[in-house]
């Protein structure tokens, strides 16, 4: 497939879910809430379909939802964009991201990412044929640190993406505004393009902000901002997710898109404008309940014996699970894969999330991620789980 390097194939969280629901675990590996986003924004996307928004949307999106992610970002960060221009709909970040790396970079090109990295990111550098460069994000001081020598050290002449993820899947991470603006002046300094994928842009914690890297001096210009509905209001099957930035980059963006999926989701996008417009008291009582069970993860992996990290951000906590490897189960691949049918419990290993034999799979080698987006019920197991039969 594609590269032939092996970076497209079939995806960790696919295992795992399978893995989780053949041993009756608590499945803490996939990274989806068990618990649906608010009635009233679903009860939207009923009217809407009862209401005949059942064929093909416009190619960019309905201009209600292009309004409303214009509003968000406006609103939110001070952000302000041309709904007609520099705001394209897609179906899920996924594609956006997908469609943007094919549309901006090619065989020749090097993309930039963060490593440990969102495995769609790797997959999309190989279908376009670009090479994949990376920048390890690792464990430092009690968090997880971009290194601004080996940052710049990343970049060469054939730049021609830096992807961006904060707050970061799979680490928690939310970078910091010194980090930020690292990156921004080494992409100026490349005349790289920046494509951010803020999925988690309302899911942070600990009074940590998100600052959107277009918002950093110079950026506008050269961001492409990608975000989703999914974890924002918990309907990750809904797959709306939208692009935003200057308009020629956009119209690149949406000639890809026309060939992936070209539009999607008609019911769902009338639903997403109303809750991105009035769906704030949501946003804020979902961050208070991820929360609270954040808190309660990282207190029960302490007890059970792992070490982890503090997120302060996304759904998930990651954890070195050295105290439990044996011969037979030697690193957080094997432990990942052994837990379901030993604790009923299952995670997802971070060597997914790293290129293989490269330093940050060394250093993360015996490192699995856990997530708390999971109702009280299942939380409440898989706790129990962890302390008692580890
Ligand atoms: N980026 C990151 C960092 C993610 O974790 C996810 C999925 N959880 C996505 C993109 C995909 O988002 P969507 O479901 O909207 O395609
Ligand atoms: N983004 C989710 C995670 O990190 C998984 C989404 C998927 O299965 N592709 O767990």
């Amino acid at each position: 497939l594609a590269s032939g390097d092996g970076t497209v194939r079939p995806t960790i969280f696919a295992e795992m879910s399978a893995l989780a629901a053949a041993t009756g675990s608590a499945n803490l590996g996939q990274g989806f809430p068990d618990e649906d986003g608010p009635a009233w924004i679903r009860e939207a996307a009923v009217d809407a379909i009862r209401a005949g928004e059942n064929q093909y949307p416009p190619g960019r999106g309905i201009q209600r939802l292009r309004e409303a992610i214009a509003g968000h970002q406006s609103r939110h960060y001070g952000i302000d964009l041309d709904p007609d221009t520099e705001v394209l709909v897609t179906a899920g970040a996924t594609e956006a991201l997908t469609a943007a790396i094919l549309a901006l970079a090619g065989p020749g090109d090097e993309v930039v990412t963060l490593e440990p990295f969102y495995d769609s990111h790797a997959a999309a550098i190989a279908m376009a044929g670009a090479t994949h460069v990376t920048v390890p994000l690792v464990p430092s001081g009690g968090g997880f640190a971009v290194d601004r020598a080996v940052l710049s050290a990343a970049v060469t002449p054939h730049t021609k993406l830096i992807l961006v993820n904060s707050p970061h899947n799979p680490t928690g991470t939310v970078l910091t505004r010194e980090e930020l603006s690292d990156i921004a002046a080494t992409a100026v300094a490349a005349d790289a393009i920046v494509i951010t994928d803020e999925v988690y842009e309302h899911l942070v914690f600990d009074g940590a902000s998100h600052i959107p890297i277009a918002t950093l001096p110079g950026m506008r210009e050269r961001t492409l901002t990608i975000s989703s509905a999914g974890k924002t209001f918990s309907l990750t099957g809904w797959k709306v997710g939208w692009v935003a930035g200057p308009a020629h980059l956009i119209e690149a963006v949406l000639a890809v898109k026309q060939f992936l999926t070209y539009s999607g989701g008609a019911p769902f996008q009338p639903a997403i404008a109303s809750a991105l417009t009035d769906g704030d008291a949501d946003i804020a009582e979902l961050r208070e309940t991820l929360d609270a069970r954040r808190e309660l993860l990282l207190a029960s992996l302490t007890r059970a014996g792992f070490t982890s990290v503090r997120p302060q951000g996304t759904y998930f906590v990651c954890a070195d699970a050295t105290p439990f490897l044996t011969d037979a189960v030697p690193d957080g691949a094997a432990f990942a894969r052994w837990l379901p049918a030993h604790a009923g419990v299952a995670c997802v290993p971070l060597s997914a999330f790293c290129r293989a034999g490269s330093e940050t799979a060394d250093a993360l080698s015996n490192w699995v991620r856990f997530t708390f987006v999971k109702d009280d019920a299942t939380l409440a197991t898989a706790i129990e789980r962890l302390e008692t039969r580890l």
